[in-house]
């Protein structure tokens, strides 16, 4: 099965139980690290908007909390319920921490899925 393939199922099985009582956007992120190992996250809301966490977001944390701050991201999708997103900005930059410009990023255009290296996706990103 190509990685895509299984991320995508994987992000979407964690997009369903997204708390999204606001946006209603339910949106799931799967990545594969260098370890191999998957992780799965989905957006989570709150009443007050700014500690809405999304999903690539609380995936990327989630792996670092269980590999520790080597955690290197080999490859990532993310899919939304009825909707299709891209990475927002906050996401990009923190994807950029784990990734290198090659990492491939797969999300949902016009049906379709697209890819996107980290460079591509977020060029110039900041780094100290
Ligand atoms: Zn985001």
């Amino acid at each position: 099965m190509p990685a895509f393939t299984e991320l995508l199922s994987h992000a979407t099985t964690a997009a369903a139980k997204a708390y999204a009582p606001y946006s209603k956007y339910q949106v799931g992120c799967a990545l594969i690290t260098s370890q191999g190992r998957i992780y799965t996250g989905c957006n989570v809301e709150n009443a007050s908007y700014g500690l809405t966490i999304c999903a690539e977001r609380g995936t990327i944390f989630h792996a670092v909390a269980e590999e520790g701050p080597g955690m290197k991201i080999a490859e990532l999708a993310v899919v939304a319920l009825g909707a299709e997103f891209p990475p927002c900005g906050a996401c990009r930059q923190v994807i950029a921490e784990f990734a290198a410009a090659e990492t491939p990023v797969w999300f949902l255009r016009d049906g379709k899925p697209v890819c996107l290296t980290m460079a591509e996706l977020l060029p110039a990103s900041f780094r100290l």
